[in-house]
């Protein structure tokens, strides 16, 4: 896979160090070969996990959808954190809908290639890479056909140099199919979901689903998050509900998941992603913001667990 730049990952992967020097530990899972694997696959799994090793906690966002704000969730999720001291990367792999550039300010930015793979671009302090860097035009659809569509994605996590992060935020593709299942797959050891739905009745299915298929890949769900959830008024900021509301917390009871919140529709909103600047820093002081910053709770509750 070429990136805008022309250059081939492919090559700085030969010259950079040998998988699996990153910690030594012979209990590690890529130390050894699983019956069910040939050299190739083997080589390719130590590299992915010599690389994410390096990275103590990753979660994942999803949704059942596309367009639910799931991306929003992850790159003020991935701000929040940074703004706590954390070193945070956040991972686009939304091969059709590829946002995450767009966010954060960063479209059209061509990546660079250093001695041990990709280099992720920077967004005031949050290491980003999406696979919408690679991507020859952000108008072309993307129309692979699966096999090719999951060895993109392998490939492109294989050839991120993310270095030492504390969390890395994943923005999934939507729903429940190949690709979001690949993603889950592909990286090892996710300490957790987080996943995106609208209150309406149409979009609590797909929550359902967005759990069960957490549950069967042994991913612990860390919450639900409803979005969309009535409209704050710019001016004065009362929230009025123009949908249906609550249908994200009565799934995530029914489910006996934990819920993270609600954000409501807020112009700003829309106008911080179009304008390149995560909500959770420009609007730092709203109630909305205090919402979005009560989505990592759980994530710094793992933390404090773990110490
Ligand atoms: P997804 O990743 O689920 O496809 P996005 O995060 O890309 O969804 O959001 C889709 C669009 O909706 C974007 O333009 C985003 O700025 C906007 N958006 C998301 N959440 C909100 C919200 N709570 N209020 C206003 N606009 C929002």
């Amino acid at each position: 896979m070429e990136n805008k730049n022309g250059k081939d990952p492919g090559a700085a992967r030969e010259a950079g160090p040998s998988a699996c020097d990153a910690c030594g530990n012979k209990e590690c899972s890529a130390a050894s070969r699983r019956s069910n694997e040939n050299d190739q696959e083997f080589a390719e799994r130590r590299r992915l996990e010599s690389r994410l090793c390096r990275i103590r906690r990753k979660i994942v966002v999803l949704s059942g959808k596309g367009g639910v704000g799931k991306s929003t969730v992850a790159v003020n999720i991935a701000a929040a954190l940074h703004a706590v001291g954390r070193r945070v990367g956040l991972l686009d792999v939304d091969i059709h809908g590829p946002s995450v550039p767009t966010m954060l300010g960063l479209e059209g930015m061509t990546l660079d290639s250093g001695p041990d793979g990709l280099l992720p671009a920077d967004a005031g302090g949050i290491a980003v890479m999406s696979l919408g860097f690679l991507l020859p035009h952000p108008d072309e659809a993307v129309i692979w056909r699966g096999p090719l569509k999951m060895g993109a994605i392998k490939q492109f996590l294989m050839d991120v140099a993310w270095g030492d992060l504390d969390w890395l935020v994943i923005d999934s593709p939507p729903g429940t199919g190949d690709e979001p299942l690949s993603v889950c797959q592909l990286i090892p050891g996710i300490t957790g979901a987080v996943i995106v739905t609208t209150p309406q009745k149409v979009a609590a299915v797909d929550v359902r689903k967005s759990i069960t298929f957490c549950r069967r890949l042994g991913i612990p769900v860390l919450g639900v998050v409803e979005n969309m959830s009535g409209f704050a008024c710019p001016k004065c900021g009362e929230v009025t509900p123009i949908f249906s509301r609550g249908g994200g917390r009565g799934i995530a009871e029914s489910m006996n998941v934990p819920f993270l919140g609600s954000i409501p529709i807020d112009p700003a909103i829309a106008a911080s992603g179009d304008d390149g600047r995560p909500y959770v820093r420009t609007f730092a002081d709203s109630p909305t913001a205090a919402v979005m910053r009560g989505i990592i709770a759980p994530l710094q509750a793992l933390e404090a667990e773990a110490k």
